[in-house]
């Protein structure tokens, strides 16, 4: 049996192992994906040695993403552009890196949450592993204009100078100003920060919200009710992380086996298995 697993720290909360499982029988494919906790400092070791137990490729998680990138021999041009990878595909010697994080984020706005982005006012906040990963995909969906809001202002002014040419490319307005000078209202607010895993309170102020606008927490589970609540009480569309969960997953299986996996009836049954 072909063997995948997720690597990270923390791991032991990840539902990876359960959706590939659940991809995997839908599709017919023979294969295990496992979890493993990887020390701090040991995550080229981590991956070398599930390499060298035969394994096919794996997920990347936190805090490994940004030290992926320097274990493939080539990355696709999404994971180069984001300069983090969240998926490996080991042929032989040859390692692929790719990011699906935000293909995921892009379909299950499109397609779960059946929200266009072309033409939209889009809020990114934050400018770490996640943010990275989404704010090319997000560019090529079209939208008006993008702006991209960090605790750290620098490392969002770093994020929209290497994203620019794409961004000039498909006539997305790009830019990255101090959260505090944030003006205007956006259709759509992406919460690409930690703030809710460590249970801090939403980092941008409620009036930046359009009425009626989708605002999204990358976050799931209990831990992401905060802000769900808050979008809701001024009157917003709430959305978690978990239909990008599950779509940057199709994407990863997509990558290594070459079949797109019924993601939406997958995401169902995770809602019902969580509710
Ligand atoms: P990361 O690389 O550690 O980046 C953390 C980001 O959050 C940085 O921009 C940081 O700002 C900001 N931040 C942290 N605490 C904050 C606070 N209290 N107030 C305001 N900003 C704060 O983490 P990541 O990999 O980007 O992950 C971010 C979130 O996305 C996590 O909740 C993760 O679970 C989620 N995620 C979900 C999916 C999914 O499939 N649903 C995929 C990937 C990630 P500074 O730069 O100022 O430190």
């Amino acid at each position: 049996m072909d063997k995948y697993c997720v690597l990270g720290n923390p791991v032991e909360h990840s539902r990876s192992p359960w959706i590939h499982a659940r991809f995997a029988q839908l599709t017919g494919q023979l294969l295990e994906y496992g979890k493993r906790l990887v020390p701090l400092d040991g995550f080229a070791e981590a991956v070398e040695a599930f390499r060298a137990e035969g394994g096919r490729g794996c997920n990347v998680t936190v805090p490994f993403k940004f030290q992926s990138p320097a274990l493939a021999t080539r990355l696709t041009p999404r994971a180069q552009l984001a300069q983090a990878c969240n998926t490996l595909r080991f042929d032989g010697a040859d390692v692929l890196g790719d990011n699906t994080d935000g293909v995921g984020l892009v379909d299950d706005i499109r397609a779960n949450a059946g929200i266009d982005i072309a033409g939209r006012n889009v809020l990114l906040v934050g400018a770490g592993g996640a943010a990275a990963g989404v704010l090319g995909p997000l560019i090529e969906a079209g939208p008006h204009r993008i702006v991209v809001a960090n605790r750290t202002q620098p490392r969002a002014a770093d994020l929209t100078r290497r994203h620019g040419e794409l961004a000039r490319r498909h006539r997305v307005e790009l830019s990255a100003p101090e959260i505090a000078l944030l003006q205007g209202t956006f259709d759509i607010i992406i919460n690409a920060t930690a703030s809710s895993m460590s249970g801090a309170g939403v980092p941008v102020p409620a009036g930046l919200l359009k009425p009626g606008a989708l605002a999204c927490d990358l976050m799931y589970g209990p831990a992401a009710q905060g802000f769900m609540t808050w979008a809701r009480e001024h009157g917003a569309l709430p959305r978690d992380g978990l239909g990008m969960l599950v779509e940057q997953a199709a994407e990863a299986f997509l990558v290594w086996r070459g079949i797109r996996p019924p993601s939406a009836q997958v995401l169902a049954e995770l809602r019902a298995s969580l509710t």
